[in-house]
C-alpha cells in the first residue's frame, strides 16, 4: 500500500459561546479554526486527520503541504510509527513544539485512521481495547470573565447531565459563582491559560484553597517552567494539571520527573498524533500520573481522542468544548455525552467519515 495524494482542508465554523462576554477576545476566534486533513491511498483507502490550527490554520495548512507532504507521498501508512519517527527527525530544527509538530500530529491521525481501516476494526481495537467504556466528560466553559454568565453555563452544563465543569477564568470572582452556582457536588476545575508568575499564582492558588476545585490548570508562564510549576505543587492544596503546550513525550517526561503536575493533558492534535499520545500514555503510567486528555476539538481530533481513551487503562475524564457550533462534520449526538458519558460507535477507523457538505461550505480559500 502506498500514500497517493494529501490534501488540507481549511475550514473556519462559526459558533455560539451561549451568552454574550466581555471577554470576546479569548482564544480570539471569530469562527472554530480546521486543519482537516485527507490522506488517500493507491489501494483505495481514505484516512482523515486533523492538525491544531485556533488562529494559526493558514500557517498549519502550509507546513502540512509544504514541509510533510513531499515526504508522505509513496510511503506505505501502516509503517505508521516509523512514519512518525522520520518526520520529527527531518524537521525537528523547525521547531520541536508548535506549527510543525500540530501538521506532524494531524497526518499521524489520518494514518491510524487507514491503519484501523485496513484491519476492518475501529481504532480503539487496534489500539488494544474492546471499546465498551463509558468516558466520563466535562463541560469545558468558554471565558467570560463574568459572573452571571458563568452562573448560566454552569447550570446549563449540569442541567445536561454533565458531571464535572470546567472554567476558563482568572478572577476569583468567577470561580466563586461557580461554586456558589454549583454547589459543592460538582466538581470544577479552572484552566488559566498560563498567565502568571510563581509567586503570583502562589498568592491566587491561596486564596482558591477555600473552593475545592479538582485541579488547576496551567498557572504558570512559560508552560514548561516544570520547577516552579513543581514548586507550587508542593505548597497548594489544590491539584495541578498541564500538558496541552508540552512537546512529546520527552517532556512529559521531564514534566514528571520534576513532579510538576497531578494531571497530564496531552492533545492528540498537537502532541505528536496518536503514536505520541500512547508514548505519554505509557510513561504516565510508569509514573503514576492520571491522565485527563486536551480535546477540545470537533474533528477528527476528537474521534481520536475518544478511541485513544477507550484504550486507556484509567480514562480520566474527556473534554468537551461546551459551546455551539453553526455546523458539525460528524453527527452533533457524538459530542453530546448521554448522562455525563462519552461511548464510541463500534464505526471502522475513527468511526465515521467528515460531512462533505460541511467541508465544502465551510471552506476558507
Ligand atoms: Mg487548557
Amino acid at each position: 500500500m502506498k500514500i497517493t495524494n494529501l490534501e488540507v482542508y481549511e475550514l473556519k465554523i462559526p459558533f455560539s459561546i451561549g451568552i454574550k462576554s466581555s471577554s470576546a477576545d479569548f482564544l480570539k476566534q471569530d469562527g472554530m479554526d480546521f486543519c482537516v486533513i485527507k490522506i488517500e491511498t493507491d489501494n483505495g483507502f481514505t484516512g482523515w486527520g486533523d492538525a491544531f490550527s485556533f488562529n494559526c490554520r493558514r500557517a498549519v495548512s502550509e507546513v502540512i503541504l509544504n514541509m510533510v507532504k513531499p515526504h508522505l507521498i509513496g510511503k506505505n501508512p501502516l509503517d505508521v510509527q516509523n512514519i512518525n519517527f522520520e518526520l520529527q527527525k527531518k524537521l525537528h530544527l523547525f521547531g520541536r513544539y508548535g506549527i510543525t509538530m500540530f501538521a506532524i500530529s494531524g497526518v499521524d491521525i489520518a494514518l491510524w485512521d487507514i491503519v484501523a481501516k485496513n484491519s476492518n476494526l475501529p481504532l480503539c481495537n487496534v489500539l488494544g481495547s474492546a471499546g465498551i467504556k463509558k468516558i466520563p466528560a466535562y463541560a469545558s466553559l468558554w471565558r467570560y470573565e463574568n459572573k452571571e454568565a458563568v452562573k448560566d453555563r454552569c447550570s446549563s452544563a449540569k442541567n445536561l447531565g454533565y458531571n464535572y465543569i470546567k472554567l476558563h477564568e482568572v478572577f476569583t470572582s468567577e470561580v466563586r459563582a461557580a461554586r456558589e452556582t454549583l454547589g459543592e457536588e460538582i466538581p470544577v476545575m479552572v484552566d488559566t491559560n498560563c498567565p502568571w508568575t510563581k509567586d503570583e499564582a502562589r498568592q491566587i492558588l491561596n486564596s482558591w484553597e477555600e473552593f475545592n476545585l479538582y485541579w488547576v490548570e496551567e498557572p504558570i508562564n512559560p508552560p514548561e517552567d516544570f520547577e516552579s510549576l513543581s514548586n507550587i505543587r508542593s505548597e497548594s492544596l489544590i491539584p495541578l494539571a498541564a500538558g496541552e503546550n508540552a512537546c512529546t513525550s520527552f517532556e512529559f517526561k521531564k514534566m514528571f520527573e520534576a513532579e510538576a503536575v497531578d494531571y497530564a493533558q496531552p492533545s492528540v492534535t498537537k502532541v505528536g498524533g496518536i503514536t505520541e499520545f500512547n508514548k505519554v500514555v505509557s510513561i504516565s503510567q510508569t509514573y503514576g500520573v492520571q491522565v485527563m486528555p486536551h480535546s477540545p476539538y470537533f474533528g477528527p481530533g476528537f474521534l481520536a481522542t475518544l478511541h485513544l481513551a477507550q484504550s486507556m487503562p484509567n480514562p480520566g475524564l474527556l473534554e468537551r468544548f461546551f459551546i455551539d457550533l453553526e455546523a458539525y462534520l460528524y453527527p452533533e449526538d457524538i459530542f453530546t455525552p448521554k448522562d455525563g458519558f462519552f461511548k464510541i460507535n463500534g464505526g471502522i477507523g475513527l468511526g465515521y467519515e467528515p460531512d462533505v457538505n460541511v467541508l465544502k461550505d465551510y471552506i476558507v480559500k
